[in-house]
């Protein structure tokens, strides 16, 4: 498997691009908000944002980080995700090459990466992310049956049991979290996306995925703890966090590793 630069490069842009509309997508869909009107504006001052102003990552490198008219200070979790959306586009590109597995990536990735958006401003997980993550994740598996000889139980079936069974242990764990803490314990926001995990990572992963992102939300939630009592905590980007790594790594390092030292 060859791997372009410029091709790498390419992808890296359009998820840069793509990155750009995940934000508008991940802040507006919990708010019912039309995904194209009004077109992009400042939050604070309602200055409608040029085209100049609208380039991912550089805009807010140029603006200083303000908006241009009102100098209020623009979200740094816009260029974040823009660039995490490029970066996983192209880990995409060099751990799958362009395949079919590449665009089951590169749609996973962003299922998470708004879902992550909209858990993290609004502890909203959208249903309709999820639903149409799936629906291409689907179409996607269909498409990998047909052209790569994959029998559908394989390639489709087995996927969605693995779907439905990650569901099932995360919706058993807020149960019992639930009664055992005296308080919910877990969003069904979080237990819907692990539908979503299992059907991509498969069953025996995605319980690695919970104890992965449980492992990485410790220290964050301990410090949120000791700082103030706030009790809600967003898993939903420590799961997306946890299954991206083993969707990129297999939990395998020395293959990612690989491509840096070579
Ligand atoms: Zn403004």
């Amino acid at each position: 498997m060859g791997i372009d630069v410029l091709m790498g490069f390419m992808i890296f842009i359009f998820g840069l691009v793509l990155g750009s509309f995940y934000n508008v997508v991940g802040y507006r869909v919990p708010n019912n908000m039309s995904i194209v009107f009004p077109a992009s504006h400042c939050p604070n001052c309602n200055h409608k944002l040029r085209f100049y102003e609208l380039i991912p990552v550089l805009s807010f490198v140029f603006l200083g980080g303000k908006c241009k008219k009102c100098k209020k200070r623009i979200s740094f979790f816009y260029p974040f995700f823009e660039l995490l959306t490029g970066i996983c586009f192209l880990l995409s590109y060099l751990v799958f090459g362009i395949s079919i597995e590449f665009f089951i990536s590169i749609t996973f990735l962003s299922t998470l990466i708004i879902i992550s958006i909209s858990d993290l401003k609004y502890y909203i997980i959208p249903d309709e992310v999820l639903i149409v993550g799936t629906i291409l994740l689907l179409i996607e598996m269909i498409i990998n049956c047909i052209i790569n000889d994959v029998s559908f139980f394989n390639g489709l079936f087995m996927p969605i049991l693995s779907g439905a069974g990650s569901f099932a242990i995360l919706f058993l764990i807020k149960i019992l979290g639930d009664a055992f803490f005296k308080k919910e314990s877990l969003g069904g926001g979080d237990i819907k996306l692990l539908f979503v995990i299992g059907l991509v990572i498969g069953f025996d992963m995605s319980l690695v995925s919970i104890f992965l992102a449980s492992f990485i939300a410790l220290p964050v939630s301990v410090v949120q703890l000791v700082k103030k009592n706030d009790n809600v905590v967003s898993f939903g980007p420590y799961l997306s966090l946890a299954a991206a790594i083993i969707l990129l790594t297999n939990l395998n390092f020395d293959k990612l590793l690989l491509f840096f030292t070579s």
